[in-house]
Formats: structure tokens, C-alpha cells, sequence
């Protein structure tokens, strides 16, 4: 029944793609020699707008209409009159393609990249999109869906519809359609088809406003316009007679096979089917399976046509060369009934989509799937992907850059803008940035000695500079929330004793496991935890790079609220995981509505959550950091780096782990445990967590030197959190007397105080440098961070900033 194409023996995968598609079956469809006939039509109705469209509107549908547009009555009428059960599936059809489509939706994501530098992914939908609904011998009202809905879930908010008129209709479209239009609340309703109806939509009537972008599918002359207006108006894929290729080898079920080979050619006799198998023996019984269901068939000339027309078997060697046939032929949609389905389908490349297994025909794709009909045909699967949400969103970057950020960045734009001789673009800069010589040098055209290329860093990491306070060597510190009590003789004698009996056995390896200390660290925390719940690295930093690397990392998400400890997006970004910036209310807490509708959003594999925050200082509620578990879908990270610090020692997240086991509490001994030079750090999690992080974790890593250091710590951790009381007592007061200055400063639970604003921050932080105070400049704009010092420390702060300010 089917021509056979036999390609056994040919080496596929070594042939070209063009070349393989050569040997392919396919109608030809000559868009370009339709566009002469249709470029009058689309300059008429440039030129005289409605009138030409109610003239072409007379000649090709017989039927002359005062306006284009569709009463709202009739909208109503025609659903009304669906047929319940049509209406019913249309409304099913929408609800599952509006769940695909919303995840389809991109985030907004913000790459810093570098300090100070930043750019904004921002998608917006375009303002008004048109929909082209061919109407014809077979209406299709799953048109509708399959256009509107991703308009609609991207945000579109004016959207028209258009659909050729019907003579014997009383001049409206067909009826399932204007149902399907009421159905998903278009209220715009055209009664235009074919070219004019293009050319109405792209350059706007009296009846009809312009649109930005034009989706739906048509006939050749519909194509034809499309690509007239491409320019204009962004458009869908290209739309040629349907095709579908089914990869089958001798386990598939011929009736199945046979069954959607005539489903496809129903649609058309230009159809293309092809059938690409392995077993010869299968191709016989699909043969044998048509004839058979032939027979039956409704549209069985059209089927027929199709199927002895442009359809064939391809005989292959192997699965491997029917998937090497099926990508060069790149078909709308692509059938694999295989034993290795699952697995033959994540090797496809060129396919509008891809249907996997005996249960997942097109049909199911056509209408209910939840994925979207309207897809590359003709090849050009190889380079465009179906209609979606972005077919009607554009991505816009939002860059902003700091003095420094862009004088950091400056000599390589004196060099890129020197090699292009664009000097006005290397003066841009300069005027901003003032004059640097070597790289004024190079703008001019002159060597810059000594210049050699930069290695080969990872391109996302280009132009990135190491975090990092400035390393300033002030009398007084007060800019990274260290301790600033230094431990005791005795506790100095017990790390050297400690450090001396680790020192004889240097040349072996440190427990790998950390075992001994984890049992430390879980007796310390209460809660009753135990070792297999904890895991230890050099510092919360290390332990959050772990987190990245085992739950992040390429392709997976993370999300946190900002202002918040700003480690968490950067190390994100180097593990490769796309941050999202979630946002914090005016007073810098989280609204708990807004967390979850995030999560909702973005189903991130990673949420964070910092309490007592840093750089704002005030602790996160538990009752949001339980929504937020309750929510998310991934792991959820606490970081309570300055726990000990809060007020409500109870309020800690430690409490919920025994109910949410992708829940981590990280921890420090660098703040309260006044260890910040030993670097430990360690989490709580559930034990499966731990296990997990094993893969990740470099082996051997936490030295033996820091882990006795540590326990020695931990044996004393009485005496050391002694000093977390004066903090607190010292902290409070620095908020009392910042404010009867009239300063603002937010309310913390750490050892730090955020104070403002200031309309020039840098200026103070460095008048405050010069009177021999160092604090940090971080957080949102207008703010200034202070650790809490010693009181001679506090004082000399109280001194500095009194001056700087009089
Ligand atoms: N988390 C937060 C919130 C922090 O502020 C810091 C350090 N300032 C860390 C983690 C990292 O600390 P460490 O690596 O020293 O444990």
C-alpha cells in the first residue's frame, strides 16, 4: 500500500541531512509563487483598509459585509448552540493547555555580572496579537485553543480573531468557532478570511486595529500574506500541508501504526505519512492494516490520495538510521512506537513534537494533550519550534551599571571600540569614567605592550570580578560581621594541644566524614539530631556551593528574596543554577502570599531563606519559612548563619525539619562561635540529604587541623557564646542611638545593624574609612552596614560617624 523506500544497507547516518531529505517523500508547497497573487490584495487593503477588505471579502467568499466585525451576540448565540458535549471537551482542551502553556512562561531572571553591573531578563508580551482561524469546508474550533491560550497565558491583552465568512451563514464565521471564541473570552471576532484578512490585521482598518503578531494557520495564500507582512508583524511558523513520521520497530502495534498513518492523511491529500521502520515484518502488517481500516474510513479518497501520494515506508537498518531518517526529514509531528520509546525520544532533534509510546497518538496531540498543535511543517522543524508563549513575548534587557562597575569594564571597551574605530562610543565611556592611558592607547590605534589574551574562562563567567569586602587594613573593623572577641587563653592552649596531636599524624588523610565533629555539632544543636543529619565544610559558604552543586546546577532554578546575603545568587551562578531574584516588601520583610505565588511561578529546585537576614538583620518569621516548605517544590535552605544572635532563640528552623525533609538549616561557627578564621560551617537536614551532598563534597576536605579546632571550640561553646548577650545588649543600643540621630536602621536579630539612608553612601562610608573606621556599603541602595564591635570599637564608630554626619 505504501511506496517502500528502501534504505537498508545505505550508511544514513553518514549522508548529509539535505541530502538524506532528498530521498524523503513531501508535497512541495510554492509559498513564493502564491505571493504574486496575493501582494495586490495586500496593498489594496494597505491602501484603502475596510473598503478594500468588504470588496476582496465580496469576490472570494460571496458575501458583501458592511463591517468585518462580529456582533457579541452572535458569540453567545453560537456557544449556546454548541453541541454540550463539544463544549465541554473545548473546555477541557483549554484548561490542560493553559496548565502546559503557564510553564512555559519564562521567568524574569537578573544576572549580576559583576559587582555593580546587572542585567534583567524582562519578557513582555506584544500589545495585540491577531488569530487566523481558517474556516472552509472543516472548521476547527481546537484552533482557537491552540492559539488563543498561549496569547492569553502570555499576557496579551488585546487579542482578535478572524475567520472567513460564510455565505450561507449569514455572513459570520462558522458557528463552532465564534462558540470557541465565547468559550476563552475573545470579544473581537472578524469576519475576514484568506489574504485580506492578513493584510486587515497587519496594517489595521477602521474596523480592525493593527496587531504586533499574527498567529494561526491557512491556506497557501494565507502563507503567502503572512510572509508579505513578515516585517511588519511577527509571525507563527510557516504553516504547509501536515505530515507525520512514525519511527516503529517489530514490537509496535500495526493496527496503531495504520490507525494514525490514516488520522494524519485524513486532514488533507498534500498529507505526507511516513512510516520509518526497522522490521520489514511490520511494514507488511501496517500495509496489510490499511487496507483493512481503508475500508472503513470516512474521508477515504482524501486518505487515499494521501497515503499512494507524497507517504512512503522507509526500510532502515537499525533504530539509530530511522532516527538519523526522521531527523532529516524533520516532521510536524514524530510518532516513536518502540520497545526503547522513552529513550529513542530524548535522541530526537528536528521535530515539531514528539509523541512517545503505543498511548500517546497525535490525535491526543491535536486536541487534549495540553501541548500545542500548531507546529513547524515542511523541514522547517530544524530550525523553529511550534507555536508557544514566546511566539508572543519579547525579551528585553535591562542593563544597569555602577561608576565603578563601569570603569572596571572600561579597557575593553577602548580596545572593541578601538578594532572597530567607533572612538565616540570609546568617549562615552570615558566622559563617564575619566581616562585611563593604556586603554586610551588602544582606542587610538596604538599597541597596548604587554597585552595577552585572556584564557579561556567559561563564557557566563566573563567580565565577572571576585566577590569580596574590600581588604582594608582600618584600625577598626566593622564590616564582616566577625566576633570581634578573639578566643581565650585557654581555648588557645586547647587548639594548640589539639592542633599539636593532629600534627603528628599530617601525613595521613583527615576522617573523611568528619565524624567526630558532626557528632559535636548535632550534640550542640539540640532538637535531637543526630550525626547523620549533619554535614560539615569549610565554612557555610562551602556548604552552600554543596547545596548548588547536588540540587542546582545547568538547567535548574533558584530562587531567593532580595535584599538578602548576596553569596547565595553568586554561587548559584558559578554552579551554573539560574537565580531568581524574588523581592522583599518596603520594610525588607517577605510577604507570604507573594513567596508562595513565586514558587507557584517559577517551581524553583532550590528556595533561600536567610534568618536573621543579612544584610537587613531582621529574622524571617517560622510561619513563612513553613509556607514556603509547604510550597516549594525542591529543597528549601535556611540560612541562619547569625541564629544565635535573635531574639527568640525558639524561632529557629531546626524546629521543622522532623516534618519537612528537603528543608536545610545551615549554620556557622564563624559569627556567635567567634571562629570566623578556622572556616566551618554545617547544615542539618534530613539524613538522605547528607548522603546526597556525599557525591558533591570533595573527599578529604575539612583538614584534620580544622575539624580538632573546631571540637576544641565546641567544647568551650559556653564561654564562647558568652559574648553573644553583650553583642545583643550592644547591638540594641547602637539602634537607639542611631535613631535619636534620625537615622533610619532596621530592626535586627544579628550582630549587625543596617542604618540610613543616605542619598551618597559611598561618601560617608569613606569619610568614615578616613577617620579609621571601616563598615561595609552593601545592601539596598542609600544603606550602610555595621558589625557590632567591642564597646572601645562602638565608641570609636559613635565618634566617627558623629563627625562624618556634623
Ligand atoms: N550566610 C550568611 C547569611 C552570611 O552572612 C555569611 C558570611 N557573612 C555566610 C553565610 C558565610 O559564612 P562562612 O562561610 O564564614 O560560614
Amino acid at each position: 500500500m505504501l511506496n517502500r523506500i528502501d534504505l537498508r544497507g545505505t550508511p544514513v547516518s553518514e549522508l548529509g541531512v539535505r541530502q538524506l531529505a532528498e530521498l524523503l517523500p513531501r508535497a512541495e508547497l510554492d509559498v513564493e509563487a502564491a505571493m504574486a497573487a496575493v501582494r495586490p490584495v495586500c496593498e489594496d487593503v494597505r491602501a484603502r483598509g475596510a473598503a478594500a477588505v468588504r470588496e476582496h471579502t465580496a469576490r472570494f467568499d460571496g458575501v458583501d459585509l458592511a463591517t468585518t466585525v462580529v456582533p457579541r451576540g452572535a458569540l453567545a448565540d453560537a456557544l449556546a448552540g454548541l453541541d454540550p458535549q463539544v463544549a465541554a471537551a473545548l473546555r477541557e482542551a483549554a484548561r490542560r493547555a493553559r496548565c502546559v502553556h503557564e510553564a512555559q512562561v519564562p521567568g524574569q531572571s537578573v544576572t549580576y555580572v559583576t559587582d555593580g553591573s546587572s542585567v534583567t531578563e524582562r519578557y513582555v508580551p506584544v500589545a495585540r496579537a491577531g488569530v487566523y482561524v481558517p474556516g472552509g469546508l472543516v472548521a476547527y474550533p481546537s484552533s482557537v485553543v491552540m492559539n488563543v491560550i498561549p496569547a492569553q497565558v502570555a499576557g496579551v491583552e488585546k487579542i482578535a480573531v478572524t475567520s472567513p465568512p460564510q455565505a450561507s451563514g449569514g455572513g459570520l464565521p462558522h458557528p463552532a468557532i465564534l462558540a470557541a471564541c465565547e468559550l476563552l473570552g475573545i470579544t473581537e471576532v472578524h469576519a475576514a478570511g484568506g489574504a485580506q484578512a492578513i493584510a486587515m490585521l497587519g496594517y489595521g482598518t477602521r474596523d480592525c486595529a493593527a496587531v504586533d503578531t499574527i498567529t494561526g494557520p491557512g491556506n497557501i495564500y494565507v502563507a503567502a500574506a503572512k510572509r508579505l507582512l513578515r516585517g511588519v508583524v511577527s509571525t507563527d511558523a510557516e504553516a504547509g500541508p501536515t505530515e507525520v513520521a512514525i519511527v516503529a520497530d517489530g514490537s509496535a502495534d500495526a493496527a496503531f501504526v495504520a490507525a494514525d498513518l490514516i488520522a494524519q492523511a485524513e486532514h488533507d491529500p498534500l498529507a505526507a505519512c511516513l512510516l520509518i521502520t526497522s522490521a520489514p515484518g511490520l511494514a507488511d502488517r501496517v500495509d496489510a492494516e490499511l487496507i483493512t481500516q481503508l475500508a472503513t474510513t470516512r474521508h477515504a479518497s482524501r486518505v487515499k490520495e494521501a497515503l499512494t501520494g507524497q507517504s512512503g515506508c522507509v526500510l532502515v537498518d537499525d533504530m539509530d538510521a530511522a532516527l538519523a531518517v526522521a531527523d532529516a526529514w524533520a516532521p510536524e509531528h514524530l510518532e516513536i512506537q518502540a520497545a526503547d520509546a522513552g529513550d529513542l525520544a530524548g535522541r530526537v532533534r528536528n521535530a515539531g513534537a514528539v509523541f512517545v509510546g503505543p498511548y500517546a497518538p497525535v490525535s491526543l496531540g491535536d486536541y487534549l494533550a495540553g501541548s500545542n498543535h500548531v507546529l513547524p511543517t515542511g523541514g522547517t522543524a530544524r530550525h523553529s519550534g511550534g507555536l508557544s508563549v514566546l511566539t508572543f513575548l519579547r525579551g528585553i534587557h535591562v542593563v544597569t551599571c555602577t561608576e565603578s562597575a563601569l570603569a572596571a569594564v572600561a579597557p575593553h571597551i577602548d580596545a572593541l571600540g578601538g578594532a572597530e574605530n567607533l572612538a565616540a562610543h570609546v568617549r562615552a565611556v570615558r566622559i563617564r569614567v575619566g581616562d585611563d592611558s593604556a586603554g586610551a592607547a588602544a582606542a587610538a590605534g596604538g599597541e597596548v605592550t604587554g597585552a595577552r589574551s585572556a584564557p579561556p574562562l567559561r563564557h557566563d563567567l566573563v567580565g565577572r570580578v571576585p566577590y569580596g569586602a574590600p581588604q582594608i587594613d582600618a584600625p577598626v573593623k566593622l564590616n564582616t560581621n566577625e566576633n570581634p572577641y578573639g578566643p581565650s587563653a585557654a581555648l588557645i592552649g586547647e587548639i594548640a594541644q589539639a592542633a599539636a596531636a593532629e600534627a603528628a599524624a599530617l601525613n595521613r588523610y583527615p576522617d573523611r566524614d568528619a565524624v567526630g565533629l558532626r557528632r559535636d555539632l548535632a550534640a550542640y544543636l539540640g532538637h535531637g539530631l543526630q550525626m547523620s543529619q549533619i554535614w560539615a565544610a569549610n565554612g557555610s559558604n562551602e556548604i552552600i556551593q554543596q547545596l548548588l552543586q547536588a540540587f542546582g546546577g545547568p538547567g535548574r532554578t533558584a530562587l531567593g528574596f532580595e535584599p538578602s546575603y548576596s553569596m547565595h545568587p553568586i554561587i548559584a551562578q558559578t554552579t551554573g543554577t539560574r537565580w531568581i531574584a524574588g523581592l522583599r516588601e518596603a520594610d525588607f520583610g517577605i510577604d507570604r502570599g507573594r513567596a508562595v505565588a513565586a514558587i507557584a511561578e517559577y517551581r524553583p529546585d532550590l528556595v533561600f531563606l536567610t534568618s536573621p537576614n543579612n544584610p537587613t538583620g531582621a529574622a524571617t518569621p517560622l510561619a513563612v519559612i513553613e509556607q514556603v516548605c509547604a510550597a516549594a517544590p525542591g529543597m528549601v535552605v535556611v540560612d541562619e548563619a547569625y541564629a544565635e544572635f535573635a531574639r527568640d532563640q525558639q524561632a529557629t528552623a531546626l524546629t521543622l525539619l522532623p516534618r519537612f525533609p528537603r528543608l536545610v538549616v545551615v549554620r556557622t561557627m564563624s559569627k556567635a562561635f567567634a571562629l570566623a578564621g578556622a572556616r566551618v560551617g554545617y547544615l542539618a537536614a534530613d539524613p538522605g540529604v547528607v548522603d546526597a551532598l556525599q557525591i558533591v563534597r570533595l573527599p578529604y576536605h575539612l583538614s584534620a587541623l580544622t575539624q580538632a579546632t573546631a571540637r576544641a571550640a565546641l567544647g568551650r561553646s559556653v564561654e564562647l557564646l558568652g559574648t553573644v548577650d553583650a553583642i545583643r545588649a550592644s547591638r540594641d543600643e547602637l539602634t537607639t542611638w542611631l535613631r535619636a540621630r534620625g537615622l533610619s536602621v532596621t530592626e535586627s536579630d544579628a550582630n549587625f545593624v543596617l542604618f540610613g539612608t543616605f542619598n551618597d553612601r559611598r561618601a560617608v562610608w569613606q569619610k568614615l574609612v578616613d577617620h579609621g573606621v571601616l563598615i561595609r556599603e552593601v545592601g539596598p541602595p542609600g544603606w550602610l552596614r555595621v558589625t557590632i564591635g567591642t564597646p572601645r570599637e562602638m565608641d570609636a564608630f559613635r565618634t566617627a560617624l558623629d563627625e562624618v554626619l556634623s
